[in-house]
């Protein structure tokens, strides 16, 4: 361990295995920080990590755990000098939520009050917290503020927006506790490498990883939910951030957390909305490849049109998305020709 690397403030990343938390380790190492992994990989593999190290140089510490194992937080945070916890791990699955509404209780809700449990017995009073667009209810205004109505419609959705409520309260009783909600809007694309990007697990339910399996010949046809929606060509429409820039956004939401207490909650999309069909036209531009798309039903619970206000996270973060839909498309191209090499 280098000089640097030992004096560097830990940062404990729970899911840091994931698409999203291992792109994340990037950020940090690069940002000064040493990330430690927890992560059971349920939804992973210990290959993301090292494939971080070799990024980066350095391979992040990982342990594999469970954050509703309390012994194993202990262990943790008695063993690290941790000053700080991201908190990705978790389900993501809407459909697989509906279908299996305690699995999804037990793993987000309950493992969240676990780790603040052992994060308060450690004395770690600050939380970078994963959630997401899904809690907005239905209908809203768009650009849709971190002020507008919640209502989220499915258990994954709940799950979120029930953490939020545990860690708002948390904050309230401990005033010295700071924790930053993050809502995500729709992450994608890829480290600019090509060395790291996401792996979904059988048949693909959000909108670009499975376009990027058709254009690789894993499947024949994007069923396009809808073309009746009140949007450009009648597709829905939504906010897709390049996973380096949310990557990027959890740095700036640490720095931030260390001149505020209390919870806050702040938007990271681009503030713009594609539409299906302009999803699927950039990215046959990206690989050079038809893809091909049948137009079916909606999908139960989808609305039209969701982006995000962006001005609180420019404001108080100071980050904002910077990456565009080109550069998106053609890094998440440039990691499904990688992995097939
Ligand atoms: P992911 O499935 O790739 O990563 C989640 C990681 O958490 C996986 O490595 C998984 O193995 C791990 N994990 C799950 N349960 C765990 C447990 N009990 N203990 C330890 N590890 C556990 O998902 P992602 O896309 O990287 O999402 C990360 C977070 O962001 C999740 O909380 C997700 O709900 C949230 N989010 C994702 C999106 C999206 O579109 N990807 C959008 C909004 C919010
Ligand atoms: N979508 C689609 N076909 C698919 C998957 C998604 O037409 O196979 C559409 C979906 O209806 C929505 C957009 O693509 O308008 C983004 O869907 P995704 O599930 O990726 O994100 P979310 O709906 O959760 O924002």
């Amino acid at each position: 361990m280098t000089e640097q690397t030992h004096q560097a403030p830990c940062v404990l990343v729970t899911g840091g295995a994931g698409y999203i938390g291992s792109h994340t380790l990037v950020s940090l190492v690069e940002a000064g920080y040493r990330p430690l992994v927890l992560d059971n990989f349920s939804n992973s593999a210990r290959q993301a990590i090292e494939r971080v190290g070799v990024l980066c140089g350095e391979t992040p510490e990982c342990i594999e755990g469970d954050i509703r194992d309390r012994s194993c937080l202990d262990d943790i945070f008695q063993r690290h000098p941790v000053t700080a916890v991201i908190h990705f791990a978790g389900l993501k699955s809407v459909g697989e939520s509906v279908r299996e509404p305690l699995r999804y209780y037990d793993n987000n809700v309950a493992g969240s009050v676990t780790l603040l449990q052992a994060m308060q017995a450690a004395g770690v009073d600050t939380l970078v917290f994963s959630s997401s667009a899904t809690v907005y209810a239905p209908g809203v205004t768009m650009p849709v503020a971190e002020d507008a109505p919640l209502g989220p419609i499915n258990p994954y959705g709940q799950s979120k927006l029930m953490v939020e409520q545990v860690i708002r309260d948390h904050c309230l009783a401990h005033p010295t506790f700071r924790a930053a909600l993050l809502r995500y809007f729709n992450p994608t694309g890829a480290h600019p490498s090509g060395k790291l990007g996401e792996s979904p697990r059988g048949t693909p339910e959000n909108l670009v990883p499975y376009i990027a399996q058709v254009a690789t010949g894993v499947r024949d046809a994007l069923t396009v939910f809808g073309n009746d929606y009140d949007t450009v060509d009648g597709t829905g429409v939504r906010d897709y951030i390049h996973v380096m820039d949310l990557a990027e956004g959890h740095v700036h939401a640490l720095d931030a957390l260390r001149e505020r207490t209390g919870a806050h909650t702040w938007n990271l999309g681009t503030g713009t909305g594609y539409s299906v069909l302009e999803m699927v036209r950039a990215y046959e531009k990206a690989c050079g490849r038809e893809i091909a798309y049948t137009v079916g039903e909606r999908r139960p619970g989808d609305v039209g049109t969701c982006y995000a206000c962006t001005r609180k996270a420019a404001s108080e973060l100071h980050w904002q998305a910077s990456r565009d839909l080109e550069e998106m498309m053609r890094d998440n191209w440039r990691w499904q020709v990688s992995q097939d090499a």
